[in-house]
């Protein structure tokens, strides 16, 4: 069978992902690291990574004209992925399906290889869970009135929305990244129910009882704002946009955004997000390169704020800057077995490829059994305005810690 994966635009780690289909001895596989360069010829199976554009439509009628399956694999092209928060600062990223016809989907941030490898080879998928079923956090059902915003890592059996964490696993099917295991609430990248995000909204404005979530209406319609800037939910939880709407902005049926945009689709992305998000974010889109990324927006922060960090944390955090250059040289050379062997080394680590695992002042679950945890575990840290600056990576936050400015240098 033969197969292309084309890399359209921003996060490439679904396109590197599809190495791993080279591990099947039935699948050939050639990948399209740029679309425009690409000949004409039919094609079996065209699978789709990174998010689209209406301008990449003449491209994409082409290669679905040729194609006898086109896949959109990963969130990105499924709805534009967590860049479709750019759709605030008027940019328009868009599900591949609005652009060409008879689009199988695979979402996920990162894409599931498994389902992708059962979709090009016709083969039945099993009906998904929903993720709270394969949680170990239970419920306590008790009222809020507060939401906490950074990771308190000492509870590590109550449901992260009755501690006051957003968490979507409610609307969430199962995953293979798990970020709950890591002690991050789950984004929902991978919806279980349509519009997961308004569901979310009205359920978590319910377990909060107390507090009144207004939406703010006007007759041409704009998702600068969700909320009364004096309300008890806007104060706990800044960036309702971002929280509720991180993967399904532009499947949720609200309309387009009408903040100034900066220009640049990445610094739209960023700019209204949180401080705690930041790396979490980075660990999503920044492909081949999210490690070293993270690890630049975690430790300049923590540098300017004389935040200490243990040997162990820094012996973990080199031990990953290691393996994202071994990554480079296994996508460099198309070699599956290595990338496989990588990530997995990634993994152990980091937790996923999203690096759940990895945050501010260490990391957030035991790495290894023998290991001391308290020598190397995260805590939670103060919010302190200002620039923060290293090497290609410069933002600007204010006292709330939203992220009123970055740069990053691609
Ligand atoms: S941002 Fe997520 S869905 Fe998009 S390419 Fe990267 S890993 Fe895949
Ligand atoms: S909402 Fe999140 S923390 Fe709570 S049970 Fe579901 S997956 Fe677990
Ligand atoms: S736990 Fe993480 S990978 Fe799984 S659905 Fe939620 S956000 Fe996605």
């Amino acid at each position: 069978m033969d197969v292309k994966v084309f890399q359209f635009n921003g996060c490439n780690k679904c396109f590197n992902e599809s190495l791993l289909l080279k591990l099947s001895s039935d699948l050939d596989v050639e990948y399209i690291k740029d679309p425009k360069t690409w000949k004409e010829e039919e094609i079996e199976t065209a699978v789709i990574t990174g998010y689209v554009l209406p301008s990449d439509i003449d491209l994409l009628i082409k290669i679905r004209s040729k194609a006898k399956k086109v896949i959109a694999y990963g969130s990105c092209p499924v709805s534009g992925g967590i860049y479709a928060l750019a759709n605030q600062n008027g940019h328009e990223t868009t599900p591949l399906k609005n652009l060409v016809d008879n689009v199988i989907e695979i979402e996920g941030c990162l894409g599931e290889i498994d389902e992708l490898k059962s979709v090009i080879k016709d083969l039945e998928l099993t009906k998904p869970r929903k993720l709270c079923d394969l949680c170990t956090r239970r419920a306590t059902c008790e009222y809020l009135d507060t939401v906490n915003r950074q990771i308190e890592l000492d509870d590590e059996e109550t449901c992260f929305n009755d501690l006051g964490f957003l968490c979507s696993g409610f609307v969430a099917r199962e995953c293979k990244e798990r970020c709950i295991d890591y002690n991050t609430p789950c984004r929902g990248c991978k919806q279980l129910v349509g519009r997961s995000g308004i569901r979310m909204l009205g359920m978590f404005g319910t377990l909060m009882g107390n507090i009144e979530v207004a939406t703010e209406h006007s007759v041409k319609g704009a998702t600068d704002k969700l909320a009364d800037e004096e309300d008890d939910v806007t104060r706990s939880l800044p960036d309702i946009l971002g929280n509720f709407f991180r993967f399904t902005l532009t499947t949720s049926g609200l309309p387009k955004g009408r903040i100034p945009s900066s220009g640049s689709l990445l610094e739209d992305l960023f700019t209204g997000r949180l401080i705690e998000e930041l790396p979490l974010i980075t660990g999503l889109i920044g492909g081949d390169k999210s490690i070293s990324l993270t690890l630049k927006i975690i430790e300049s922060y923590e540098k300017a704020n004389q935040m200490e960090v243990s040997e162990q944390t820094k012996k973990y955090r080199e031990k990953l800057l290691r393996l994202e250059e071994k990554l480079h040289d296994a996508i460099e050379k198309e070699d599956a077995e290595q990338y496989k062997e990588i990530t997995e080394k990634i993994r152990q680590i980091a937790g996923n490829m999203n690096l759940s695992n990895v945050f501010f002042g260490g990391f957030k679950s035991k790495i290894k059994d023998e290991d001391d945890f308290e020598d190397y575990k995260s805590h939670i840290f103060e919010v302190v305005e200002g620039t923060y600056k290293n090497g290609s990576v410069e933002y600007s936050i204010d006292s709330e810690g939203i992220i009123k400015e970055i740069k990053i240098k691609e």
